[in-house]
This record gives structure tokens, sequence and C-alpha cells, in this order.
């Protein structure tokens, strides 16, 4: 006895008329069952069948792993109203006229996309890259829709970079909403001032009064256009921001004191010395006791290298402690006149940072909740910017960019079987 199954189709208001396999192809012809179309021309229901128009081939969802095409020739009604009894094909809620694929099967590919590249989705559906890009472009919208938006609250302002060691970067603007999703407001093209001041005046004046802070990057363009924009709004100097940069000071002397004492040392003692560099950068607290004591030794070869791990540390331990505003800028004061006094240089230029954007860095210990999400967000955008390289398409980018964020997210909600929730058109 063969072991078949039997499965719906999932497609309202059609009869299959046959089923064949072609290869490893299912080819499913279909035929719909409704009786009417609406007229192109007055908008009304007509019932008078004309005929049958040009066969259409919809790639549609798998089945066991097999690729399924339907076969469909649709129905054309003629309208008794109108002048000339023009004729129009009846649309069905599945699929769009223009498309190779059903709306099923684009969603299909928008999942596989989510965390992907085109190239590697085109692969493994067997397709091409302009089917997926297409995909892309019917089903998610190039820009947000601030109607979907009820508050923006907290902003952050960031960017990636759109090439491998180019110093050609995007804006990219997030929020997090009240239920905790985050959400793509924007990709803008670069980082001006005038640019960015000219896309936070285009959010609906609702809205852009609901920003009650920004986390941004510390460019004086962005700072500017958040003063003009939204002057209500709290600037706040983003924690991993400020955290790399003096993080990259203290790791400055490093280097330095690697190459002193690759000069000074004999190529056995500098190779052990060299092992144990990286232990430099860890947090002391997650090194073991083996490894501290490696650290131990290498600061007995450099004890400037141990202040600068002490004041690093430090500081690192201010952004910890749960601060007011008016502690933290105390704490920090304190730091900066103990650096200077250190004898350290290390700092110099994270101390003119500090001076210049006190305020907005200590902005951070007002509501330190809200700001975290930037620094979730960076990390979801560290592992997207290896696959945004080359992207130069900026609707494309904020596609993409979109799908990632929110792709699963809305795969969830899709509450129709066959529906897209986002389409552009
Ligand atoms: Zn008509």
């Amino acid at each position: 006895m063969p072991a078949n199954i039997e499965i719906p189709l999932g497609l309202p208001e059609i009869r299959i008329i046959e089923t064949e396999q072609s290869g490893r192809e299912i080819v499913i012809t279909i035929e719909s069952t409704r009786e009417w179309a609406i007229c192109g021309r007055c908008g009304e229901e007509i019932r008078e069948f004309h005929s049958y128009g040009r066969q259409l081939r919809l790639r549609h969802l798998p089945i066991l792993g097999r690729p399924v095409m339907l076969e469909i020739r649709p129905k054309r009604f003629r309208c008794p109203r109108c002048e000339g009894n023009p004729t129009t094909t009846q649309k069905l809620e599945w699929y769009d006229e223009r498309s190779p694929n059903t709306k099923a099967y684009d969603q299909w590919l928008l999942l596989q996309l989510i965390g992907s590249t085109i190239t590697d989705v085109a692969r493994k559906e067997q397709t091409t890259g302009d089917v997926v890009i297409g995909a892309v472009r019917r089903r998610i919208a190039a820009q947000v829709n601030w109607d979907e938006i009820k508050e923006l609250g907290t902003v952050g302002l960031d960017e990636i970079a759109l090439k491998k060691g180019h110093r050609d970067f995007v804006a990219i603007l997030t929020t997090r909403l009240a239920n905790g999703e985050l959400k793509l407001l924007g990709v803008l093209p670069d980082r001006k001032q005038e640019t960015v001041e000219s896309f936070l005046h285009s959010i609906p004046e609702e809205l852009r009064q609901s920003v009650r802070e920004v986390c941004i990057d510390m460019h004086e363009g962005y700072a500017n256009a958040i003063k003009r924009a939204l002057p209500q709004a709290r600037v706040v100097a983003d924690r991993f921001h400020v955290a790399k940069n003096y993080r990259d000071c203290a790791d400055k002397l490093r280097l330095e004191v690697q190459r002193e004492l690759k000069a000074s040392l004999t190529k056995e003692e500098y190779q052990a010395v060299k092992g144990t560099m990286w232990l430099f950068r860890r947090n002391p607290r997650e090194l073991d006791k083996e490894e501290s004591a490696q650290l131990a030794l290498l600061f007995e070869c450099a004890p400037d290298l141990k202040q600068a791990h002490q004041w690093r540390e430090k500081l690192t331990g201010i952004f910890e402690t749960d601060h007011t505003k008016q502690s933290a800028t105390a704490a920090i004061k304190r730091w900066m006149k103990g650096i200077g006094s250190s004898g350290l240089r290390c700092f110099d230029s994270f101390l003119t940072t500090l001076n210049n954007w006190l305020d907005e860095i200590t902005n951070f210990f007002v509501n330190r909740q809200s700001s975290g999400f930037v620094e979730g967000f960076n990390n979801k955008v560290k592992v997207l910017k290896r696959r945004c390289y080359g992207i130069t398409n900026l609707s494309h980018l904020f596609q993409r960019l979109f799908l990632d964020l929110e792709g699963y997210r809305l795969w969830r909600q899709s509450t129709t079987r066959y529906g897209a929730h986002h389409a552009s058109s």
C-alpha cells in the first residue's frame, strides 16, 4: 500500500485541477472558484465571465522539501455597465499580479533571509538573487510608518560603515517601544548635522514632542541636530561609545609598552610577556588565579601599564555604580583630577572628551535603564554590519536592517495565512 498523505493546500476559493511531479518539482494546476471580479473602471462587482487569461506559474511553499509551482489561468470578467464593456482580470489576495511568487512564498524567502544573505538564500532555494530581492521590495516598506508608533520616548542614533575600512558611514535611528520591542526608524545617508536635523524634522509633530532622550555617539553634528530639532530631549552619550573611548586610550599605552619591551627584552622573554598582553584588555574580575598572576608579572615590567589599568577599571566602576547624575559628575571629576596628578598621558584625549561632553556623559545616570537598549542594539548591529558591507542602496539597507531586527516578530504576528502585513504597495 503506497504511503501517501493528503493535506489541504490552504488557499481560499481554489479548486485543484491536477497535481503532477516534474523532476523534484511538484506542479499543481489550480483554478479560482470565485465567480466575480471588481471592474477596473467603475469599481463595481462584475459577474459576467469573459475568458481565462494567460497562464501564471507561481512558486509556492515547499512540500516535504520539494519546490512547489502553482499554475493558474486567472479569470476575466466583463462589465455590463461601463461603456465598451471592458474586461477585468480577477485579483486574488494570495498573490500579486507581477510577482513570480505567492505571498506565502515571499514570506518564506524573507524568513530565510533573517540573519542571512541574498546570495545564500538564493542558493538554498535554488532561485536567483533578483527573486529574493523582489520579495524584500514587495513585502517590506522602505521607510518607517509613523502611524504605527504612538510614542517615541528614547531614541538611539548610531552609525554603521557601509564598506570595510571606508569612512563611509550611514546613520541609523532606532527606538524602543513601550512593550520593549526595538524599532528601526530610519537609515540616513550620512551623519552630517543637516541630514540628521532634516530627518528629525520629518517626524510628525506630536511624536517629535514625545522624544525624552536621545542616545548618541559623541558627534558634534548629532548633538547640534538634536538641540535644534528636539529641544526638549535630553542628549545622552552612549555608554558603549564612552567606554570604547577610554579603553582605547589605555590600549594605546599597552601597544607602546609592547613595542618598548620588544626592543629591550630577549626574544624568549618578549614572547612570554607578549603572550600575557591580551589579559590586559579583559575584565580583571573574569580572570582566574593563574591569569591574574601573569598579569601581575606584566605589570612588574611596566608599572605605567598597571596604573593605566587601575584608572581604566576605576572609571568602569563609576559607570557600574548606581549614581545620580550629580554624584556621578563629582566622581568623574575626582577621576579627572586623579589622572591629572598621576603623570599618565595616555588618557589626555579622553580628558578633552570629558571636558566637552561631561553633561551628556553623565546624563546616562539619569535614566540608565533606558539607554541600555542602545547597547543591546549596538551588539545586534555589530552582527549585521558584516552582512551590510557593500549594500549601498539605502532603501534596501533599511529593509534588511528592519528584517533582521523585527523579522521574527512579524513572522510570529502573521495572522493571515497568505497575506503580507507590511507590504509596500
Ligand atoms: Zn465597470
